[in-house]
């Protein structure tokens, strides 16, 4: 263990709040679900890199979100997966008190350090209920990431707004600004309000008792859900009846929502700073709120934390520089293509050593494998590459290919859950056609081993529910090209043949023939060029290096935040 962090050396510098329901600060710490936790973990990574002042707030969930076991019918068995935060991080000597369902809650924490190679720090807050002079349910309260029920949420979402303020508020930092990562936080927004009241005798009749520009002009939100249903929403009778500490509610009701509590809502119009994470969800989310100036800052992932030491080091040696400057990786063409296969190859090797210990599945190093991980949920139809068995089959008489797939559904996910099951009837009954297997318990370690070990992404959503995806940049980063529905930063970053390959068209209307395409391309233009033109594959595993992962990195992403949300 490294000794005790200090705080103090983080106090003076003034610095941006990031707060986030989940963080994937490391591939041990069980603080994330998927995308949107990655995502932070990678913005405040790249703040460390870039030396931008900001401060991370989340809950420690120490009961983590979910270890995830397949039994041998191919269902989903969810586990604790409790860490103990005393052994990453130091315990904050402050706390703050809520009123929660008329008990008061001490809020206590933990600092974590973010730490850059190039030393660069950024402290973290994960913020704890479970205190002993706490009531034993409310030491629950930051347990479990998305657990719980309704009013389990509500108060977590209490404790991570209100709480956050109250405890940065309480260390002494100094702060410039807020950044919301998607609604769960928005509750923030209260707790400026109040700290923003006008006094009475300064009102007249009918104004509103805040300073609202004034915290507007101090929040900056991202959106991450482009359907309606996706978001948030509280009865206010319920809300109210866990905190006493609303502001007053007609105010609420013109910031939140006349008829629920809407946390999306309540973000947009408390924020000055607005922004989808692709150009395609902006212009989704403009539709969704008419009225609102939804900016697009198009997602990025962390160069050094998703690129595969393999292909690393050949970075290292033709692009020096990447790492903090991903830029340079336009230059990728430097690279000889021997050399960028070979360590492909070693890539490739590793994930089928690991899939072949973890899942007993033999695959064959010198034959193309496709691979798809991600949340196991509806939309982004998991199932689409097996719409047609027998046409997959031929398919892979001609051109063997092989699978690898990942991925959680959320516990209450039915749906989710029996994707997974059917995935597992057709690992079985394509067993002599096409090698496949799933690599149970999906988290960053997974993530890295497939993106840089396949030699095609999948990416299958049904359009226009994929806000952005990350995993494709990833698979960038490691010369891997995409083969996707174009959704998400796919419409910004697929040049057909270039960079990878669009199933489909870019129409919203399309999704209904995406299996035929899917098939057409794999058949007739992605496995034919991987096995008979091995110059002209190596080509677009340069393509989506130069261009993509050259684009789609958090460096380019955060000085975006930097120089339009937080400097405006
Ligand atoms: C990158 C990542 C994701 C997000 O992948 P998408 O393509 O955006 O769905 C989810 N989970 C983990 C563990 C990841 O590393």
């Amino acid at each position: 263990m490294s000794p005790p962090e200090r705080l103090d050396a983080f106090l003076p510098q003034a610095r941006i709040a990031y707060f986030s329901m989940e963080i994937g600060l490391a591939n041990d710490i069980p603080t994330y679900s998927g995308g949107l936790g990655v995502l932070a973990g990678d913005t405040l990574r790249t703040a460390a890199d870039l030396d931008l002042p900001m401060v991370g707030v989340t809950l420690v969930a120490r009961a983590g979100y979910f270890r995830q076991e397949i039994d041998a019918q191919g269902r989903q068995i969810e586990h604790a997966d409790a860490w103990e935060p005393g052994q990453h991080a130091s315990r904050l000597n402050a706390a703050v008190a809520l009123t929660l369902e008329g008990r008061q809650v001490w809020v206590g924490g933990w600092l974590y350090v973010v730490k850059s190679r190039r030393n660069g720090r950024i402290p973290v807050l994960l913020l704890d209920t479970d205190m002993p002079v706490n009531h034993p349910l409310d030491r629950e309260i930051t347990h479990h990431l998305y657990g719980g029920d309704e009013v389990y949420r509500i108060k977590q979402e209490l404790v991570l707004g209100v709480g956050g303020v109250a405890m940065l508020q309480a260390l002494g930092f100094n702060l410039i600004g807020y950044h919301m990562n998607e609604g769960h936080s928005a509750f923030l927004t209260l707790a400026l309000l109040r700290r923003f009241a006008y006094a009475a005798e300064d009102l007249r009749p009918g104004e509103i008792p805040y300073d609202i520009p004034r915290v507007r002009d101090l929040c900056t939100f991202t959106t991450h859900t482009p359907v309606e249903a996706g978001h948030d929403q509280f009865d206010y009778g319920l809300v109210t009846r866990i905190t006493g500490e609303l502001p007053e509610l007609d105010t609420l009701k013109r910031l939140a929502g006349a008829d629920r509590l809407n946390m999306t809502r309540l973000a947009l119009n408390l924020s000055e700073y607005v922004n989808g994470v692709a150009k395609r969800h902006a212009e989704t989310s403009r539709r969704m709120f008419p009225g609102y100036a939804v900016h697009a800052v198009t997602n990025g992932v962390h160069s050094s934390t998703w690129t595969s030491l393999h292909l690393g080091a050949l970075y290292d040696h033709y692009v020096p520089g990447w790492c903090h400057e991903p830029e340079l990786l336009s230059r990728a063409d430097r690279i000889p293509d021997d050399q960028l296969w070979a360590a492909h190859v070693h890539a490739k090797q590793d994930l089928v050593a690991r899939v072949g210990q973890v899942t007993g599945v033999h695959l064959d190093a010198a034959k193309p494998i496709l691979g798809f991980a991600r949340r196991m949920t509806a939309y982004k139809r998991p199932d689409l590459l097996f719409n047609d068995l027998g046409r997959l089959k031929a398919i892979a008489r001609h051109y063997p290919f092989q699978v690898v797939l990942a991925g959680k559904a959320h516990p209450r996910d039915e749906g989710g859950k029996l994707l997974i099951q059917a995935l597992h009837g057709h690992i079985q009954s394509l067993a002599e056609d096409i090698p496949m297997a799933f690599l149970p318990d999906y988290d960053m370690d997974t993530s890295l081993a497939m993106v840089s070990g396949s030699d095609v992404w999948l990416n299958t959503p049904l359009r226009p529910l994929e806000a952005s995806g990350t995993s494709g940049m990833k698979a960038a980063f490691n010369g891997v090209p995409q083969l996707s529905v174009l959704d998400g930063w796919w419409v910004e970053g697929c040049i057909e043949g270039v960079t990878g390959w669009a199933i489909g068209d870019d129409n919203l209307g399309a999704n209904g023939s995406d299996a035929a395409s899917l098939y057409d391309k794999l058949e007739r233009v992605v496995l034919p060029l991987w096995y008979d033109n091995h110059a002209g594959w190596v080509q677009v595993m340069k393509g989506a290096i130069s261009k993509n992962a050259a684009y789609f990195n958090s460096h380019r992403m955060m000085r975006r935040y930097a120089a339009e949300a937080y400097l405006r």
